[in-house]
């Protein structure tokens, strides 16, 4: 009887287990970008990543290891990488981390292998998993409540990196790696009481808890149980009840919190939901994801002012110099492709695109590769840039992997049907049928999709955009279904054409302080040119005191509108006084 009941428990979990998803993403290797910005933005990031020395991004982990690293440590040899990544910089070592994640979206195999290598090398040295550029002492501080810089929002940068090799690229021994510093992690944490967890987790460690799910995920069949279930309780260590819990609980009220520290602890709970069908994970999640887009984004699609939240009915206060870091939209992209498999609404692809075009796209100057920090709202404001080499800023990294991945959310499958999120020029091989994207989108209103060497007949549900005040297909006028999508079945050519007009979206407590828009795309002014839009990398972190000057405002209608992603090397307006 024990049996059966055990039997019945595992066939609803298997059941459970397999109801989480409804849809999947492709593997980024099935998507080819064609000809368009998203590829160009994609060749330049591949660039600047190729051209940093692979003994560059292992330096600080072998001097601080004792691992030799150049000759006499490299003082005089070495082309040292500063900014965040500087020896005496606690962040140290999170680029390379950044950097295995986009060197596995861009299949750069044989690089990431050599740093693969070293890090594996590095970790030997240590002998107890643990790995990192800088010495065990940073956790030791965390651990003690003293003042110390994320050392665990590192560690995920790196163990997620390390992940990603495995997965994307079949780098056996980036998984070995990462399992050591899963055990290392396991070892050091077990023995800490409740109050010391409490204090060690309110400081920022990023994604950590979902790279620990992953390596559960990743684990559990081949490692086995009993030692997978020391990564899951590391992935548990790290649930952040003081800003989980009121989540669960339906809070909307998200005070004035780091925005970056809190969205990627919600990625965390998606993969406590996906693996063990936890609803209230997913409530969580939910809750956090709607309430930053519905009451808290700006027109696009961020959501923060000096890196924080703030109340929404103060938003017209915070257009300022300092709004919307590159890592918080990074992360509400990741959460929005996971609650995407959830439940496919096209409200979540309308925000993913809105972000997309108005924040990402727009983080690179495509005149030199760099990307900025922040993306000023102010008036008179404009992107200031990263230096190539002495930056390495947080979102220098979450920028190296967002203009890797542009292919992520294009499409997506449920069975033979095929989700058309984004209009982007591609190229999807879905197991030897061929959809083709073909479209100068935004600034043409039609794409067209071509479907060739299908076996078994498909079914496109294509997007119905908020913004489209008509749509067709193949010339005629469709409507979406409940879900936000127009169902075509058996179509082997579809020509899609939006109805695209300008439109204004006024800030969420000033209706007289309006920003423009077509279709999706934020169109801004284009003020005076800016000879050197460039951080000082002698000034400490100047992107976050940078002073802009004193503008006035602008009346609507007096200046030109261009797309505000292209607005680069000058000053602009993007929020019109009415
Ligand atoms: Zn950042």
């Amino acid at each position: 009887m024990k049996r059966l009941i055990l039997l019945l428990f595992s066939l609803s979990l298997l059941t459970s287990l397999n109801a989480q998803k409804v849809c999947e993403p492709f593997a980024l290797k099935d998507v080819t970008l064609l000809s368009s910005r998203f590829q160009r933005n994609m060749q330049r990031d591949s660039a600047w990543i190729a051209s940093i020395p692979v003994s560059s991004l292992l330096h600080s982990f072998r001097n601080t290891a004792g691992v030799f690293s150049s000759k006499e440590g490299g003082y005089m040899t070495m082309k040292h990488l500063a900014g965040w990544e500087s020896m005496d910089c606690d962040l140290r070592g999170h680029i390379t981390g950044h950097l295995l994640s986009a060197m596995a979206y861009l299949q750069m195999k044989e690089k990431a292998d050599s740093i693969v290598q070293g890090l594996a090398e590095v970790q030997r040295q240590c002998g107890t998993g643990y790995l990192s550029a800088y010495g065990e002492g940073l956790i030791d501080r965390n651990i003690q409540g003293k003042s110390v810089w994320a050392p665990f929002y590192t560690l995920h940068k790196i163990l997620q990196g390390l992940l990603d090799q495995y997965t994307m690229c079949g780098n056996e021994t980036a998984l070995e790696v990462a399992k050591g510093m899963g055990t290392w992690a396991y070892n050091k944490l077990k023995p800490l009481s409740e109050e010391t967890r409490v204090r060690m987790i309110r400081n920022e460690f990023g994604g950590f808890n979902e790279a620990m799910y992953n390596l559960y995920a990743i684990t559990k069949e081949e490692a086995g149980e009993d030692q997978a279930s020391k990564y899951l309780w590391v992935a548990r260590f790290f649930y952040h009840n003081d800003k989980i819990d009121p989540l669960k609980a339906g809070n909307k009220d998200l005070g004035t919190n780091h925005a970056n520290t809190f969205i990627p602890k919600l990625l965390g709970e998606c993969k406590n939901y996906e693996l063990f069908g936890d609803n209230s994970s997913r409530n969580a999640a939910e809750n956090l994801f709607w309430t930053l887009v519905n009451d808290h984004a700006f027109v696009t699609g961020e959501v923060s002012d000096k890196e924080h939240l703030f109340k929404p009915e103060t938003q017209s206060k915070h257009l300022t110099g300092y709004d919307g870091e590159n890592c918080c939209t990074y992360n509400l992209l990741k959460l929005a492709d996971r609650l995407f498999t959830y439940q496919p609404d096209s409200k979540i692809a309308d925000y993913y695109e809105r972000a997309l075009y108005n924040h990402i796209l727009g983080q690179q100057d495509t005149l030199t590769s760099m990307v900025c920090y922040f993306t000023p709202l102010m008036t008179g404001g404009y992107r200031l840039y990263s230096t190539r080499d002495s930056s390495f800023w947080c979102c220098v990294g979450s920028g190296f992997e967002s203009h890797a991945k542009y292919q992520s959310s294009i499409y997506f499958h449920s069975g033979n049907e095929l989700y058309v999120n984004l209009f982007i020029p591609s190229e999807l091989n879905w197991n030897g049928t061929i959809i083709r994207q073909e479209t100068a989108f935004p600034e043409s209103n039609k794409t067209v999709i071509t479907i060739t060497n299908n076996r078994e007949p498909l079914t496109l549900k294509i997007r119905y955009p908020y913004w489209a005040t008509y749509m067709k297909v193949n010339g005629k006028r469709v409507k979406a279904g409940k879900d936000g999508f127009v169902m075509v079945k058996n179509a082997k050519r579809m020509e899609v054409e939006f109805g695209m007009e300008l439109r204004e979206e006024a800030t969420k407590d000033n209706p007289t302080r309006v920003a423009i828009l077509r279709g999706p795309i934020v169109m801004a002014g284009r003020m005076e040119k800016v000879d050197c839009p460039f951080s000082d990398p002698k000034k400490y972190n100047d992107y976050y005191t940078f002073d802009y000057g004193k503008h006035p405002d602008v009346p609507l209608g007096s200046l030109p509108l261009e797309p505000f992603y292209n607005m680069q090397h000058c000053r602009y307006v993007v929020y019109w006084k009415k």
